[in-house]
């Protein structure tokens, strides 16, 4: 007897959505379930915040650059990909990352791990720290730990343990830069959540990173100096572990949409709609759904994914307003300046990859990557990289500027840390409106509570992605196969 086919939709092509696909894809296709994959994208391009430009030889990124490796699902897709050769590594000789302190570059005391001192004698050396700062730092050696296990904001919980000074100077640029975010506001569970096992556990977080920096070592799971992630090992494939212990970022020689490409390429039974946005889902009297979409049109499917960010999500679902309510992010925009230079116009420090700006220092730029440096695979021999990001919350009014503006604000800036007065060869510049998810304190657990109301109110409507449970890449494809899977489950209990 022939099988009724399901009908999917996702909103949204970035990498959340495309990866929903192609896990709903193979999964459904494990199960034996007969499914159409129809995915809706305003744009024209795909990948969403991934965006790669090729130009005067250079690979330049204009969203993400890269992607934690100890964060297994990208690798994981990218092997399932067979995109394993195309990968690389940061250049092992650009280790220092350098923090901008009362306008002067002061490269990370080593040992520093997610910005937490695990060695004495480079952290009592920072100039980054004045001693009394150092001095309450050493506190967290001796203070208990919070009785509480519920949720608190990544900066209370930091300048807790280790005081203002290295919440600062240090954690908050480090840290908080990922998220565009104040760590004032971002939820301790939802963004560093290994902080919080650390203090339950070992009382001292710098002693907690201590021992399993000790217990790393003891795997032997060390960094291997290599640039390209090289050969296979004989008679099989890399564990991932260990490919991903080559560096603790990698990135795709031809930038990061060699994996978009690919997705869109494999999923040969998906039809993917760009220049289409979902305007509204909601339920029909059959139980199935019914999306409006922004060519005036409406289509009925089984299943829909909303890999949108949260608050297209919330325009998309006014039957559920209320329980929206209980998870409405702010979003943050963000824009990005990426320059080449002539070689010969400018020498740029060999051994580091960039540096952070603390909010202290009140510039434009929050943070500037020495992306030629750091990545030896993205400008011609002639030419050099630099990137400096713009926007953070609390201070994203100048990703408004002019094209024009902004430049020059960043040059302003690039001459008064580095001394950069050289002509830029071209200037490419990037804005990212409300793009960057602010987790508030308490967010998984009203994300949980928000989820079991979307299963029963409408059962077969999932949301995933950056704006639910980590921004990373490697979040986002983690989430997105959970979901898939979780899709193909309750098609498979419905039959
Ligand atoms: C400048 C920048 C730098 C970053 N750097 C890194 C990095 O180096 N490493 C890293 O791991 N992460 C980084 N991130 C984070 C990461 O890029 C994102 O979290 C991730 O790409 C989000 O993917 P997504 O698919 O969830 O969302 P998106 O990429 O935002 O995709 C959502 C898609 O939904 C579409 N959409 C919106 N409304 C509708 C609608 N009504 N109907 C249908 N579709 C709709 C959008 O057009 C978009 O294509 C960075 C982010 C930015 C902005």
């Amino acid at each position: 007897m022939s099988q009724v086919s399901r009908r999917i939709a996702i909103a949204g092509a970035g990498i959340s959505g495309l990866s929903t696909a192609y896990y709903i894809q193979r999964f459904c296709m494990e199960k034996g379930i007969s499914a159409e994959i129809t995915i809706f994208e305003p744009n024209e391009q795909l990948g969403g915040k991934i965006r790669t430009l090729h130009r005067d030889g250079c690979v330049i990124e204009q969203g993400p650059d890269s992607f934690l490796a100890r964060k297994l699902p990208m690798l994981e897709l990218a092997r399932e990909l067979g995109l394993e050769d195309e990968l690389t590594a940061t250049n092992p000789l650009a280790k220092k990352t350098y923090i901008l302190h009362k306008r002067k570059l002061h490269s990370m005391p080593e040992g520093l791990m997610l910005g937490i001192p695990t060695q004495v004698m480079p952290f009592l050396r920072t100039g980054l720290i004045s001693p009394l700062g150092k001095a309450r730092a050493a506190l967290d050696l001796v203070l208990p730990k919070r009785s509480g296990k519920g949720d608190e904001a990544l900066g209370v919980f930091l300048s807790r343990r280790l005081g203002n000074e290295v919440l600062e100077h240090i954690a908050e640029p480090l840290l908080a830069g990922i998220y565009a975010g104040d760590t004032k506001e971002l939820s301790l569970q939802s963004t560093f959540p290994q902080f919080q096992a650390l203090e339950q556990e070992h009382r001292s977080i710098i002693l907690g990173m201590i021992f399993n920096k000790k217990k790393l070592r003891s795997l032997n799971v060390k960094s291997v100096p290599s640039v390209t992630t090289g050969p296979k090992e004989q008679g099989g494939q890399i564990p991932l572990s260990k490919l991903a212990s080559r560096s603790m970022f990698l990135t795709f020689k031809q930038g990061l949409s060699t994996l978009v490409n690919s997705l869109a390429t494999k999923l040969s039974e998906a039809a993917i709609r760009t220049g289409i946005a979902v305007t509204e889902v909601s339920r029909n009297d059959k139980g199935h759904y019914n999306l409006k979409l922004s060519d005036g049109t409406v289509e009925q499917f089984d299943a829909v994914v909303l890999a949108v960010p949260n608050y297209a999500a919330v325009a998309m679902l006014p039957e559920l307003a209320e329980e929206h309510s209980l998870v409405n992010i702010p979003y943050v925009s963000v824009a990005n300046v990426v320059m080449a230079f002539h070689k010969s116009d400018l020498a740029l420090s060999k051994d580091g990859s960039g540096f952070l700006v603390p909010r202290s220092e009140d510039l434009t730029i929050t943070a500037c990557t020495w992306t030629s440096v750091k990545w030896l695979h993205t400008a011609p021999d002639d030419l050099v990289l630099v990137r400096c990001y713009i926007g953070r919350a609390g201070a994203s009014e100048s990703v408004d500027s002019s094209d024009v503006q902004l430049t020059n604000n960043v040059r302003t800036d690039l001459k008064n840390t580095m001394g950069i007065d050289a002509e830029p060869v071209f200037v490419e510049v990037t804005r990212w409106k409300n793009s960057m998810p602010q987790y508030p304190v308490g967010h998984l657990d009203q994300l949980k509570q928000f989820r079991s109301k979307l299963a029963e109110v409408m059962p077969g409507v999932y949301v995933t992605g950056s704006g639910y449970q980590g921004v990373g890449l490697p979040d986002c494809i983690g989430q997105a196969k959970q979901c898939a899977e979780q899709v193909a489950i309750d098609l498979m209990s419905r039959r």
